[in-house]
């Protein structure tokens, strides 16, 4: 995407959230950065791992998921500048993201030419924002659904759409609410006690190596040890409590 729409699509953001100017400039700059000060990412060439631009039109979630994590602590302690970079140049990407580079290259180039003089459509911002739910989940599921289009018009809206929920789920209540806190209290005591759970199970399952039983059995244990003590249900709502700022050692 060109950088006129990078920037027409962080000053809409800007202006429905009614940032101050200054915070507006910090999105703008973010969100052009990544083409003056690209990322990097290794390839592999034959044997040879080489480093290279990350890829903008297919950009790793991860890459995007790291900045958006940097802007959420960085607002949360109160350095808002910071923070709006740092959500621009993810922005960036998402933008980027749903533009269909096409099997010429010539013809995205045409398509962000078109793309250039269009409007972030203001519904695109309003609903965005309206969908925005204050979690990493939804951020993370909002990447998984932006698609490389080919329509000008589609193009931008899309990009408008995800950019503003990205950035009102980033820019969301600092405090988690008393559900979350809650189930986040109830998970940590819980998962306190799985030391000793995974450890008797793998315990049994030990010993039913040395008594004989088939192996399986014993593989089977290991397993069941290994999923109790990793606890995926926990590092689910422990990514969802430090959002807010929230770990298991301050309760
Ligand atoms: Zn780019």
């Amino acid at each position: 995407m060109k950088w006129k729409s990078h920037v027409s699509i962080a000053r809409a953001i800007s202006a429905e959230m009614c940032l101050p100017e200054e915070l507006e400039r910090g999105l703008c700059n973010g969100s052009v950065e990544p083409d003056r000060r690209p990322d990097l990412a290794y390839r592999e060439n034959g044997r040879r791992l080489r480093i290279v631009r990350a890829p903008h039109h297919n950009p790793p979630t991860g890459t995007i998921m790291a900045y958006l994590w940097r802007a959420r602590r960085a607002y949360l302690i109160g350095n808002d500048y910071w923070a709006m970079k740092n959500l621009g140049r993810a922005l960036h990407y998402i933008q980027d993201k749903s533009v269909s580079p096409g099997r010429r290259f010539r013809r995205h180039d045409a398509r962000e030419e078109y793309v250039a003089d269009l409007t972030p459509p203001w519904e695109a911002v309003v609903e965005g924002i309206e969908i925005a739910e204050c979690s990493p989940r939804f951020v993370r599921e909002c990447i998984r659904k932006v698609r490389p289009l080919r329509r000008p018009e589609e193009i931008m809206y899309q990009a408008t759409l995800f950019s503003s929920a990205i950035a009102a789920s980033v820019l969301g209540p600092p405090d988690a609410d008393i559900d979350l806190m809650e189930r986040y209290r109830k998970a940590v005591r819980a998962h306190r006690l799985r030391p000793a759970l995974g450890g008797a199970a793998a315990a049994i399952s030990l010993t039913a190596v040395y008594a004989g039983t088939h192996p399986a059995v014993a593989v089977a244990g290991m397993a069941v040890a290994a999923m109790i003590i990793l606890d995926p249900a926990y590092r689910r709502i422990c990514t969802e409590a430090e959002w807010f700022g929230l770990d298991d050692h301050k309760l």
